[in-house]
């Protein structure tokens, strides 16, 4: 996506005017064939927004998506309904997506018949397939989504989105509403189809804690922006931007007897209709001086693939690890 920006709302109605919600903000990123690309933030920030952008499930207020070379905010109606099929997403909430009244046969012949992809017996014999390819025994097509727990209805929600042969997937917090048990298996899922069918994975998580072994790279979003990308090691290790420490934090850390959740950043996220000015981050950043309060950090290529938008981000490196120099 290209300079993609998203206001809801701000549309003036006869007795109202209805405050401007800046979802997404001149985000700009790529990513690349064969990828898992992780965004990251808590809810509010945009990232599900972003990943509609980018599947132009909604339309953006600026910017472009380009797919393949081919700007498909652009695309006729026709050329799009042939691309969708390259490109699914898996929700949160694999109950509210899958049609109570329709068999999980019948939801995953769906894209099939579609895109005629399969005929006639053939287009069952797919689904037993897919059935399997997610773990699920073939006898499940004739029974209906209430039937299934909730990490096999995200496997039905899986199978359904390879039903198209697609190239690019994007999970929008697909394990978030899972059992913590139940979270592993479904990446595990994920990647292992990643694998065999060389799929490209978008992964829109709210915290870090799930996606690091599966990512090549994550892109941290805090109000609508992009504050810090980069491949998935350097991020964990040393991350540049002080809210991604504030979410490297928040990670539970295993105590005896139990878990334990560290403070996330101090303060609550303001709110999008109305961002702080200067760096959006300030009011709830340990670190922030007028300048921050004032000026906009752009995000910034610091090398190595490192993208991060502070304006201390060096200075804040050379305090908290004087000896470990961010490599340029
Ligand atoms: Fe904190 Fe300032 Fe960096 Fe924003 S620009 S993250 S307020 S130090
Ligand atoms: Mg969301």
């Amino acid at each position: 996506g290209r300079n993609l920006v998203k206001r809801f709302g701000g549309k003036k109605g006869l007795f109202q005017s209805a405050p401007t919600v800046h979802a997404v903000n001149n985000v700009s990123l790529s990513v690349m064939p064969g990828e898992t690309f992780a965004i990251v933030g808590e809810s509010g920030c945009g990232k599900s927004t972003l990943a509609r952008l980018l599947l132009r499930l909604i339309e953006p207020t600026e910017g472009s998506v380009i797919y393949q070379g081919r700007d498909i905010t652009k695309l006729p109606a026709a050329e799009m309904r042939a691309l969708r099929r390259e490109m699914q997403i898996i929700f949160q909430d694999p109950f509210a997506s899958l049609n109570p009244r329709m068999t999980i046969g019948s939801i995953i012949a769906e894209p099939i018949r579609l895109h005629g992809l399969a005929k006639g017996k053939d287009v069952d014999k797919r689904v037993a397939e897919l059935l399997q390819v997610v773990g699920l025994r073939p006898e499940y097509a004739s029974r209906y989504p209430h039937e299934f727990s909730g990490g096999q209805r995200q496997r039905i929600g899986v199978a359904r989105a390879l039903a198209g042969e697609p190239k690019l997937i994007i999970g929008d917090e697909p394990v978030s509403a899972l059992d913590v048990s139940i979270q592993a298996q479904v990446i595990n899922l994920l990647e292992d189809l990643k694998e065999q069918f060389g799929l490209t994975l978008i992964i829109v998580a709210h915290d870090l804690a799930v996606i690091r072994h599966m990512s090549d790279r994550v892109a941290v979003m805090y109000l609508g922006e992009v504050v810090e990308l980069a491949p998935v090691d350097p991020l964990y290790e040393t991350p540049l931007h002080p809210y991604t420490q504030t979410l490297l934090d928040a990670i539970p850390v295993p105590v005896p007897g139990g878990k334990e959740k560290r403070a996330l950043a101090r303060g609550d996220i303001p709110s999008p209709t109305n961002p702080p000015p200067g760096c959006r981050f300030h009011t709830r950043c340990p670190f922030a001086v007028q300048k921050c309060r004032e000026v906009h950090p752009e995000l910034e290529d610091v090398g190595g693939g490192r993208h991060v938008a502070c304006h201390l981000w060096r200075e804040i490196q050379e305090r908290e690890h004087p000896t470990a120099p961010v490599d340029r």
